[in-house]
């Protein structure tokens, strides 16, 4: 970061420093159907922490609805639910630790093992985490879902919202809310936020094929294996210091 002057602000630093957590000015959103209230699907903490902080300074009630059976092994998955249970207790933010069912997920998406990232097995993947969102929110009041799986680059936005605009049909008077939280620096502070929080650094989607591929992926460009539970932002991440933010994105 850029030196700054005594008022904060920084003559010659660009917009990187105008939009990261430091200095950026939060703008106060504006629910698509004017609710107060919203069920966010998360997938992880370093996806979700910036979302969380803009929902909180906008001053929308928002419960964290952590359902995500695709993430594999086990051990994988406690992981990175504890670390946003962490930082949703640091917010004082509600959090709904839903259902492992991953026999479930592994029926829904049978015959698609070998299907690429971002392809069909995807999408049946976002469709069983939207709908059991979807129906939660309909059992407990809410009328405006979201994710924040949508934060990150290696994601599609369209297929996720269309996956949450189908889950979210399925009950009367319900919203999806498409917004891009890649948008105006989300991106940059996604990674600002878990480097100071020092948030476990997940290397592949969640699935075992995606585990798998992205193991055979790296293989093929002779580099080591995925080593899993050992990696934190801010404390060992080792990245290239021209493709920082993208080698440090979640994935
Ligand atoms: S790669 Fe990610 S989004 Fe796709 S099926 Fe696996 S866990 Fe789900």
């Amino acid at each position: 970061m850029g030196r700054r002057t005594q008022s904060g602000t920084n003559p010659g630093g660009g917009d990187s420093t105008r939009l990261s957590v430091e200095h950026y000015v939060r703008p106060m959103l504006e629910t698509p159907n004017g609710e107060k209230r919203v069920l966010m699907h998360s997938c992880c903490a370093p996806c979700a922490a910036e979302v969380m902080d803009a929902l909180a300074a906008s001053k929308i009630e928002t419960t964290i609805f952590f359902y995500n059976p695709n993430i594999h092994p086990r051990d994988e998955y406690e992981i990175r639910k504890q670390e946003n249970i962490r930082y949703a207790e640091k917010l004082g933010m509600a959090f709904v630790d839903w259902d492992y069912n991953a026999r479930d997920w592994f029926d829904r998406t049978e015959g698609m093992e070998h299907e690429p990232e971002r392809g069909v097995r995807c999408t049946a993947c976002f469709d069983m985490r939207f709908e059991v969102t979807a129906d939660y929110a309909a059992a407990h009041g809410f009328h405006l879902i979201s994710s924040t799986l949508g934060i990150s680059r290696w994601k599609n936005m369209d297929q996720i919202n269309g996956c949450g605009e189908r889950a979210a049909a399925r009950h009367p008077g319900m919203r999806y809310w498409t917004f891009n939280w890649r948008k105006e620096g989300g991106a940059q502070r996604m990674i600002e936020i878990s480097k100071r929080e020092e948030f476990y650094q997940q290397e592949y989607c969640g699935c075992v094929y995606s585990l798998r591929d992205t193991n055979a992926w790296r293989e093929s460009k002779g580099r080591p294996k995925i080593r899993r539970l050992v990696k934190f932002y801010g404390r060992d991440a080792v990245v290239e210091p021209d493709a920082e933010t993208a080698a440090s994105e979640p994935v």
